[in-house]
């Protein structure tokens, strides 16, 4: 569960990192998209200013070609619509005067450079080029594409105007031509066909007319070439449709050069969504560092124990789970030691939590420096530590380290000006090459822990299998055990107290029996520990001041003894449910006295003698149990205001070892007496015993020589033998005068 709740804490680092890291890509990319998008939007403006500026060029050029060829035409139409040429030709037959006015007329001309008079059948009776006569048939010049003009103007085909133009190929090259009839501007013409005479003109596109179309319509590196599939060409087509040369221009290209302009714009805009893109890489990385720090801080936090500043639970779970991991690899054992303070509770109750906290921390202090750097500590509880070790020969480590833990508690701990005694009970397990996972370890280790404060505490103890099965024993028991009460099956028997003079019965000691089904009677010493710790005593105490109460209605004479636990004082109703029970039973309270040991004024000073006083309020009387067993201080007695004292039967049965003893118990009753407290014995079993006790000052005996635990029916029966028991009792008194040489 803690481990949960360990990953519901660094949940929201993942989250975080992941948010950050989802945040810097969207922004990075982003960047990249805007740039991209301003990029092609940029590209996309200077190719539609290129695409804009080469139809425009195209269209200029068109045009360009079209204006060369009109000019041509027009040209032709005031040389041949020309009443002179009529008569010089037709009339005259004048062959100098045509060469003066057509052939020389093509001399560095701008309008046409080659002249031509064809007849009728298409043969040239004069034919200049460049101010010079052709030689010969001027085939170079009169091509089957120049006689398809002829032809044109002779069917009448190229429409009112006797005139055909035409882009053709020559020798010289590519020219616009034209072919026209020459005849009178006005009137009519009626000359037969046959003696009809055409001029010819062609216009060819030399590298300098070229070059003037250039510069006149600002075409830039305007030439002509072969036809191709270039979009930046226009293409001069014959007559016949066929593509006989184009014009090709270089592009001007405003787009590209709007973009060279911007360029460096660009390349800075470009290296400034670098830099960003970087910055933000940076940002994240250090973001992310960042982050990871904080988690293993986080994880260290959650791991360790704020007081100690050592691992806590979670942290010891990490260590030991690795550590197990690691065994498996290597094949070395892990031992986890539990300790658990002896008597921190009391400290904190008597001094306060702040006292509490500063012995937490010298506990923590003393067991670094024991442990060393080699092992992992860990406070796992309010007063639990757990150690980790590995290594060779890990067990015998693990040994010599509980004893030195023991002997560091041996001495009392210095806490500013006060100093405190507590111990500390140990429980080892080993894994073997790991083959005990951490969970389960810590389990047996805590098991181990638990037999060392059985045990008596202020020890270690190596976990072993059999306590598993103790442990089921002991479940077993406690449910059979919470049947019994709830069936009322507890029984009550009664042992006899008697006066220590005349040994005539003075009262009873109520102690519970319980018969277990199928295994027979168990002793308290087995099932009240139990009912102790399982919180079943406060019923099972209940229940047997109750019997006992019904049952002293029986004996009006007899005063009654009945044990309380203290794990009864720590119901907050105990004073009230006694009250109740009294109520119900009508005894009067000052019959009874309640027997308790010490361990509970030990533990909760304050609170014992607050439920005392309201006890005693009540009319109860209180006697201190088992003293001599235990701490048995002296204190107590004084501090508390018991009513009467018990003396454990262990001092009692020490007694026949010799002098010692005997003085040891002749000071303790002479205390207790001079402190107006009475002193009962118990566990008398020898007349010996008997006698001594009653001289060092013990004014009620109880034990197997008076009579065992018995029945309510045993004690009626014992209380019709009082004259016996006075014999026995001056018999006794005689026997004791000789051997210690005392007169009673
Ligand atoms: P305890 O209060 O010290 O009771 C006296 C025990 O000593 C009884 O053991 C009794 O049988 C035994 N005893 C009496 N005379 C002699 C003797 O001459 N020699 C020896 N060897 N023993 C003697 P028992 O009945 O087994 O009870 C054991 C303990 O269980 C009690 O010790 C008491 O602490 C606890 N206990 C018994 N009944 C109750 C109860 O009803 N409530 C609580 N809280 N504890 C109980
Ligand atoms: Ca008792
Ligand atoms: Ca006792």
């Amino acid at each position: 569960m803690r481990l949960l709740a360990l990953d519901k804490r660094l949940r929201p680092f993942a989250t975080r990192r992941v948010a950050v890291a989802g945040l810097l890509l969207v922004l990075a990319l982003m960047a990249v998209m805007v740039a991209l998008i301003v990029l092609s939007a940029l590209d996309r403006v200077a190719t539609y200013a290129n695409y804009l500026d080469e139809n425009r060029s195209r269209e200029t050029l068109v045009g360009a070609v079209e204006t060369f060829e009109y000019q041509l035409g027009s040209t032709l139409l005031d040389y041949t619509a020309w009443d002179d040429a009529a008569d010089m030709v037709y009339v005259g037959k004048d062959m100098p005067w045509m060469v003066s006015n057509f052939g020389d007329m093509t001399y560095d001309s701008d309008l046409f450079d080659v002249a031509i008079v064809l007849d009728d059948g298409g043969r040239p009776l004069m034919a200049y080029s460049d101010g010079q006569p052709v030689e010969g048939a001027a085939s170079g010049y009169i091509t089957p594409a120049l006689l398809g003009l002829l032809e044109q103007v002779r069917s009448g085909k190229s429409g009112p105007v006797p005139q055909a133009l035409g882009f053709i190929r020559t020798q010289k090259g590519i020219g616009a031509a034209g072919v026209a009839l020459i005849r009178p501007k006005s009137g009519t013409f009626d000359r037969p066909p046959a003696e009809r005479v055409y001029l010819a003109f062609i216009r060819h596109l030399s590298p300098p007319t070229v070059k003037r179309i250039s510069d006149a319509y600002v075409l830039r590196g305007l030439a002509l070439v072969p036809p191709s599939s270039s979009s930046t060409e226009v293409p001069i087509i014959a007559p016949t449709g066929e593509e006989i040369a184009a014009l090709a221009w270089t592009p001007r290209a405003p787009g590209d050069q709007s973009r060279e302009q911007v360029e460096s714009l660009m390349t800075a805009a470009l290296v400034i969504v670098a830099v960003y893109c970087l910055l933000l890489v940076i940002i994240g990385n250090s973001e992310m560092r960042r982050l990871r720090a904080d988690e293993a801080n986080a994880i260290k936090l959650a791991q360790s124990d704020r007081l100690s500043g050592l691992l806590n639970r979670a942290g010891l779970h990490q260590l030991l789970e690795a550590e197990v991991r690691r065994g498996r690899q290597t094949g070395e054992d892990v031992v986890l030691l539990y300790l658990d303070l002896d008597g921190f509770k009391e400290v904190n109750d008597a001094y306060g939590h702040a006292t509490g906290d500063r012995l937490i921390r010298a506990v923590a202090a003393g067991l670094t420096v024991l442990v060393g750097k080699e092992a992992g500590l860990a406070r796992i509880g309010g007063d639990e530590f757990g150690i980790v070790l590995t290594g060779p020969d890990v067990l015998d480590r693990a040994l010599d380290l509980a004893s030195a833990i023991l002997s560091f508690f041996d001495v009392p701990l210095a806490l500013g000006d006060r100093s405190v005694v507590v111990g500390c009970s140990i429980g080892l397990c080993i894994s073997e090459r790991g083959s005990v996972d951490g969970a389960e370890l810590t389990r047996r280790a805590d098991m181990a822990m638990y037999s060392s404060k059985d045990g008596g505490r202020g020890r270690w103890t190596v976990y072993d299998p059999k306590m598993d099965e103790e442990r089921e024993t002991r479940n077993l028991l406690e449910l059979d055990l919470r049947a019994a009460i709830g069936r009322d099956e507890i029984e009550v028997v009664y042992q006899p107290v008697v006066d220590a003079k005349t040994f005539s019965l003075v009262g009873v000691e109520a102690l519970a029996r319980w018969t277990r089904p199928g295994f027979g009677p168990v002793s308290p010493d087995v099932f009240i520990p139990i009912a102790e710790t399982s919180g079943l005593i406060d019923q099972l105490g209940l229940c047997v001041l109750h019997r006992s109460l019904e049952q002293l209605k029986a004996w009006p004479s007899l005063k009654l003894s009945v044990n309380v636990s203290p794990g009864q004082f720590r119901d907050p109703d105990f004073v009230d449910h006694v009250a109740a029970v009294f109520e119900e039973t009508e005894i009067d309270p000052s019959r009874v006295v309640l027997e308790m040991t010490e361990t509970y004024f030990i533990q909760s000073p304050d609170r014992a003698r607050q439920a005392l006083d309201r006890l005693r309020k009540f009319g109860l009387r209180i006697a201190l149990d088992d003293f001599g067993a235990g701490f048995s201080s002296v204190g107590y007695l004084r501090q508390f205001g018991f009513d009467r004292m018990k003396i454990d039967r262990s001092l009692v049965q020490a007694l026949e070892r010799g002098h010692r003893a005997v003085e040891m118990l002749q000071a303790t009753v002479a205390l207790a007496r001079s402190l107006g407290i009475p002193v009962t014995a118990e566990g008398v079993e020898t007349e010996q015993q008997a006698v001594i006790l009653r001289l060092a000052g013990c004014d009620q005996l109880q034990g197997y020589l008076f009579g065992r635990p018995q029945s309510p029916a045993d004690i009626d029966a014992f209380m019709l033998r009082p004259m016996e028991l006075r014999a026995k009792a001056a018999e006794l008194a005689f026997a004791a005068s000789r051997d210690h040489g005392v007169l009673v």
